[in-house]
């Protein structure tokens, strides 16, 4: 593909936001992806327009999923040629700055995008193709701004000539999906459902018979998938089988997986190049990975809001001790409420521990759903205190990268 050469003020910005990208990683501030993109677009606000333009990209956005299923996404592109992306899963535009800038000749992009900067980001880089998954109550949302939030999306995506590939098992994500000029719809599955029981349309409510649904006050429905995931396969749109095998364990990466897919068709790939790029990919910022001390085998897991737990719970092995970690420093949002939206009496019957600067709100919703567990000073007190084997730990934001640290940035 011809990539026109950047005006000198956008490669000036570009060059020294890099510089500070580095500059930072030196000095030990992070990885340097937001640095560098804050520099850059205040040395030429236009800056991400100018880096987005002439090539083909792809935005990711969803509650939960979406630095997983950008990951998978890349993954598959690859095949293609060379891939921009937000590794670190940096998802504001300064962010999506840094990735652009650090691969200036890429021919394509898949950018995470945040739930709520998916509209300006979307105006501002022209994507052609967007994928959207999920909408859930976050740890700050409640259910009436996420609806908002779908509103915006909906406005955002009118008259845009964008290809989407949306969730229609998400009712609340196929309502914001609807306005595109082009949707490609995969019943993706919903284990959450806590949000939408109401049609957000006219507010009347949803009935839903096995993974169907519909307003039964208006026409809005399920609109029929051309993608599926049906247990440990994709379907294609001409209903042929692939068995996924990816290495990502659970229902909700499966899912991740085909929206992948749908997206890598939408690219122009083939599942049969695609998928074997998806099964490359063991582990995602540390999700999924497993750290070793002593002769015990810790599984990280992240879980930043009610439905990111019911994914955790489902990849967890109930055969195995589980540590609990919470925390609530800014990005996981000071109130820890919403702990009282999950149902933690599936962890009856396991060795708990809980730890975290949180412990006691966390010890405290444990032990009204009557579940026994034991309180941990500190991870790596919880840790010892573990048989050598395996063991599942499932941590919130800041306590995850905490965690993460501990073990020199598990990857
Ligand atoms: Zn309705």
């Amino acid at each position: 593909m011809h990539m026109t050469q950047l005006p000198l003020r956008a490669q000036l910005a570009s060059a020294l936001g890099r510089s500070a990208a580095t500059l930072s990683r030196m000095t030990g501030r992070g990885d340097g992806s937001v640095i560098g993109g804050r520099v850059g677009l205040m040395l030429e606000p236009d800056l991400l327009r100018q880096l987005a333009r002439d090539r083909k990209l792809a935005l990711v956005s969803a509650t939960n999923g979406k630095t997983t299923t950008t990951r998978l996404i890349t993954s598959a592109l690859l095949e293609l040629g060379e891939v921009a992306t937000n590794v670190f899963g940096a998802n504001m535009p300064a962010g999506h700055v840094s990735a652009l800038s650090q691969h200036k000749r890429a021919p394509y992009g898949v950018l995470e995008v945040d739930e709520k900067y998916l509209p300006e980001v979307l105006d501002t880089t022209g994507a052609g193709v967007v994928c959207l998954m999920n909408l859930s109550r976050d740890q700050m949302d409640r259910a009436a701004e996420i609806w908002l939030l779908a509103q915006k999306w909906r406005r955002a995506l009118s008259g845009k000539p964008t290809h989407v590939i949306a969730n229609c098992d998400d009712p609340l994500v196929t309502w914001g999906a609807s306005t595109a000029a082009k949707v490609t719809w995969v019943a993706g599955g919903q284990r959450w459902k806590e949000d939408s029981w109401c049609c957000p349309e006219c507010g009347g409510p949803l009935d839903r018979k096995d993974a169907d649904w519909a307003c039964r006050e208006c026409t809005f429905h399920r609109p029929e998938p051309q993608w599926a995931v049906d247990d440990d396969a994709a379907i294609d749109p001409q209903g042929q089988r692939w068995l996924l095998d990816i290495q990502l364990p659970g229902q909700a990466n499966r899912s991740n997986a085909v929206m992948a897919l749908a997206v890598a068709d939408a690219f122009g790939l083939p599942v049969e190049q695609a998928l074997p790029r998806l099964r490359e990919v063991t582990s995602v910022a540390g999700r999924y990975t497993t750290v070793e001390r002593d002769g015990r085998h810790a599984r990280l897991l992240l879980a930043k809001n009610p439905a990111g737990w019911l994914e955790a719970f489902d990849v967890a092995d109930p055969q195995f001790p589980i540590i609990l970690s919470v925390n609530a420093q800014g990005p996981d949002g000071r109130d820890t409420s919403w702990l009282w939206d999950v149902d933690y009496r599936i962890l009856r019957g396991r060795p708990v521990f809980v730890t975290g600067q949180r412990r006691l709100d966390m010890a405290l919703r444990l032990d009204v759903a009557d579940v026994p567990f034991t309180l941990c000073g500190t991870f790596s007190e919880a840790l010892a205190m573990q048989p050598p084997g395996r063991v599942d730990v499932i941590a919130n934001y800041t306590a995850f990268q905490d965690i993460r640290t501990e073990f020199g940035r598990a990857v």
